[in-house]
Order: structure tokens, then sequence, then C-alpha cells
């Protein structure tokens, strides 16, 4: 029987689709054993049922991140370093060990991109390995451009943009751009440092393996797949993982936001969320309450603790009584339900590809806010190419005013034909992973090779 290792880089958004990935092989009938770090693992784990995990066939384990338990995870740069000189040793000692005890060996680890080390790790213990991408093709083209980059003066050795040249590789994909590169807009330099590390190791290990698999679709990224003609599409999983709820989740989803949906009429909720790890500054949180408020119509908002940079959230004087009546505050929803829920109107977003992706399935509006990485190429994505959304403008401080937030969900509400291209899109993505889709084809191949013997 096939067991497959199946790492992901230790953040939300890169947990929940490498579960879905490890379930839906789970229901094929593979073996899975599913790495976390510790700190990770006592989160997902503590809600882990029976049904997620296929009857034991999907087994939930972890091996350290070399930090100590009460230290900072959300230091990219410490965490990078600590999980690139600890977890590789931890890996193979664990692949050994299921190898020794002799029942289920282990035959193929599928590493996150962001987990590249993983793909040595298995060269070295002789075991075949694939890439699982968890984010747009687009995104991960200016990683596997980076040799040419350099060569063209575009980016330094350390990934430093030098030249302000945007490179349009198709009408139908995001231009790169050297201020939006995902290395290079992600805030301080250590994080910059770690996440071009990660980008030269994926680049790498994509020459390593023979899949490099990513959560898209053909007809979401029409030009992405022949041009990058090694990474496949098997995705939206969301969409073809109808088989458990959405698992994997870091906070305690409140479920009783969908009572809360339940009594909106059908597309009249802003449903508003930045994912799981950004970061607001006090002025531009108060900006956004008071843009939801002066908007006047129902909205639910995720309100993640610490989502301010300051020790606790407040909120402008008064907001919180004068918006009860329309207004919900979470600290984290299950989104997918949510934005499944016929009363969402419009999604205000980071636009992390998830998130993306969870939109488009429903056929949900977007109105986009992205702070970092890819979150650049999913909004252009959105407003240029999908045109299922809006972006902001900032004023001349670098804010987005009240009035500006008003005036985008406006303009996105009343003008139809957002939700228009936005259903018109679920439609195609959906063929993608239905039966005979393109998606559908592809998964059903890695897996064919996954159950495939080595010699
Ligand atoms: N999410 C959720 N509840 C929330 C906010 C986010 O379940 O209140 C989930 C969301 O459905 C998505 C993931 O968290 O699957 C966030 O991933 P994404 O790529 O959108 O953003 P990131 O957190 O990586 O910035």
């Amino acid at each position: 029987m096939a067991h497959v290792i199946v790492i992901p880089y230790p953040a939300q958004g890169h947990v929940i689709p490498l579960i879905e990935l490890g379930q839906r092989l789970a229901n094929e009938g593979v073996r899975v054993t599913f790495v976390n770090t510790e700190v990770n693992h006592k989160l997902v784990t503590s809600t882990w049922t029976e049904q997620e995990s296929f009857k034991g066939l999907m087994n939930m384990v972890s091996i350290p991140d070399g930090l100590d338990s009460w230290e900072d995870r959300s230091e990219v740069g410490k965490l990078t370093e600590s999980i690139m000189k600890t977890m590789p040793g931890k890996l193979e000692e664990l692949i050994e060990m299921i190898n020794n005890e002799g029942t289920h060996k282990v035959t193929c680890v599928i590493a996150d991109g962001c987990a590249a080390w993983a793909i040595r790790v298995a060269k070295k213990t002789g075991t075949k390995s694939a890439i699982f991408w968890p984010s747009s093709v687009a995104s991960l083209a200016p990683a596997l451009s980076i040799t040419k980059l350099i060569d063209y003066g575009i980016i330094d050795n350390n990934g430093l943009p030098i030249k302000d040249q945007t490179i349009v590789v198709s009408q139908t994909m995001p231009p790169i751009k050297p201020s939006n590169l995902p290395w290079a807009f992600v805030g301080d330099m250590e994080t910059t440092k770690a996440v071009f590390k990660i980008s030269v190791d994926v680049a790498e290990a994509a020459t390593m393996t023979e899949w490099v698999t990513c959560n898209s679709a053909n007809d979401l990224e029409p030009d992405a797949f022949s041009i990058y003609s090694k990474i496949v599409p098997i995705g939206p999983l969301l969409a073809s993982n109808r088989l458990a709820d959405q698992t994997g989740h870091f906070w305690q989803e409140d479920f009783t936001c969908l009572k809360w949906l339940d009594q909106n009429p059908v597309c009249s909720v802003i449903y508003i969320a930045f994912g799981s790890f950004t970061l607001f500054d006090q002025r531009q949180f108060e900006e956004l309450a008071l843009g939801l408020e002066l908007s006047n119509k129902p909205f639910l908002w995720v309100v993640r603790p610490g989502m301010t940079k300051e020790s606790t959230v407040s909120y402008p004087d008064g907001f919180i009584e004068r918006t009860r009546a329309r207004g919900r505050i979470v600290s984290w929803a299950p989104q997918q339900k949510v934005l499944a829920h016929p009363s969402v109107a419009c999604f205000l977003s980071h636009c992390g590809w998830n998130s993306t992706l969870e939109g488009v399935i429903n056929g949900v509006p977007f109105l986009c806010w992205p702070y970092s990485s890819d979150q650049f190429s999913n909004q252009t994505y959105i407003c240029d190419i999908w045109k299922n959304g809006l972006g902001f403008d900032k004023d001349e401080t670098g804010y987005i005013t009240r009035e500006e937030i008003k005036g985008k969900l406006e303009h996105l509400v009343s003008d139809k034909t957002f939700r228009g291209n936005a259903m018109d899109l679920k439609g195609k993505a959906l063929v993608n992973v239905e039966e005979g889709g393109s998606s559908y084809k592809n998964l059903s191949n890695f897996i064919d090779w996954i159950k495939i013997k080595m010699p």
C-alpha cells in the first residue's frame, strides 16, 4: 500500500490546503502521515475526528521546529532559519522510524513548495517525492524565474530589486513587478531573506521531482500552465474535497455567525476577513471600522486577537454600540461556510490564495486589500483579469479612507457585472474539478503515480 508523508509550511494558509490534499489521498486508499510542527499539531488535532482521519488512513504526527515553545513564531525569518536547521534531520529520523517498523514503509514525500527542504530529505532516504504549491502559478513564477531576473539585472543575488522593470509573461497572468515580488514585499529584511531562500529552494526542488502540483486550475490561469509546463493544476482542492468539512484550523471557529447570516436577506452582508497573519496599524483599523459604519450595510467582520499592532484591539469610540444592530464581529469564522452562505454580498479580503479560491468557488465578488507576498498578484487576477472585484486607492498619506471604503462597497454591490463575472468564473473553476475536468484528470494521474511501487 502507498504511504505518503505530507508536510506543510507551518502557517494556517498552508496547513489547510495540505490537509485537503491528504484527505483526498486517504479517500483514495493511500496511507497518509501528515507532519505538523509540534505547536501546530496541538492546535490542529484538538478537534480532529475519526471521520477526518478516514478510518485511520490519515495519521497526524509532529516534529519540532527547533524553537522553544514560548518563542514567537510570527517572525518568519527566525522561524524559517530554525525550521531549515532542525526539521530535515527530524523528518529523516521519522522516515527511518516508520521504515524500521516495517509494516507500512514510506513510499513518497509530498512537500509544500515552501517546505522544499523535505525534497532533499526524500532523495537522501531514497523515497520518491513531489511538490504541492498551495497557491497560484503566478505566485510561483517569480521563484522559477530567479536566475533570469538576476541575469537581466532586475534583482541582485539576494533577491532585492535593482531595476524597476515590469515583466509581462502573458496577458492572462499578473505581470512580475520588482516592487511586488513575493519576497520583496513582506516587511522587514529578515523576512525578505527567509522568503527569498524559500523561493530559491523551491526553484531547485522543482528540477528534482517528477511532479510539481498546484492548487489552481487551467481555467483560472489560462496561459500559466502552458508557459510553466512542469506545473500541474489539481485544484481548487476545496471544491473537489467535499469529503469532509474544512479542517486544520489554528483557532476555534465561531459557528454562531452562520445563524446570524440566516437572519439577513440574500446578498446583503459584507464579509470582511484578512487571513491568519495580516497586521493592521491602529489608524487604518479604525478607518476600516468607520468605513463599514458609513456604508450602512450589514457586515460580518473577522477580527483575530492581536490583529492590530497594539496589544489589544480597540474600536473607534461608540462604534460597537452604533453598529450592533447590523454588524457581527467574530475572532475566527468558518470561512468556507460563510462564503457559501446566500446572504453574503461581497468579500473584503486580503486576497490570500485560499481566501481567493474560496470566494471564487462560491461566486462572491471581492474588494481587494492586499498586504504582502502573493496577495498583489491575486489582486491583479481579481481586478484586471477575472474582473470579479475592485481594489482600493490610498490617499496621499498612504491610508484607505472610510469614504473610499464606502464608495467602493457601493460600486461593487450596485454594479451587477461583478457578481455576473464572479458567477461565470465559479462555473469555469468547477468544471475543472468535476469528473473529466483537467484538474480531476491530473489529480487521478497523480494518485496513480503515487500508487506505483518504486523498483
Ligand atoms: N480562515 C478561516 N476563518 C477566518 C479567516 C480565515 O477559516 O476567520 C481560513 C480561510 O478559509 C483560508 C485560510 O484561513 O482557508 C487563510 O488562508 P489565506 O491563504 O487566505 O490567507 P493567509 O492566512 O495565508 O494570509
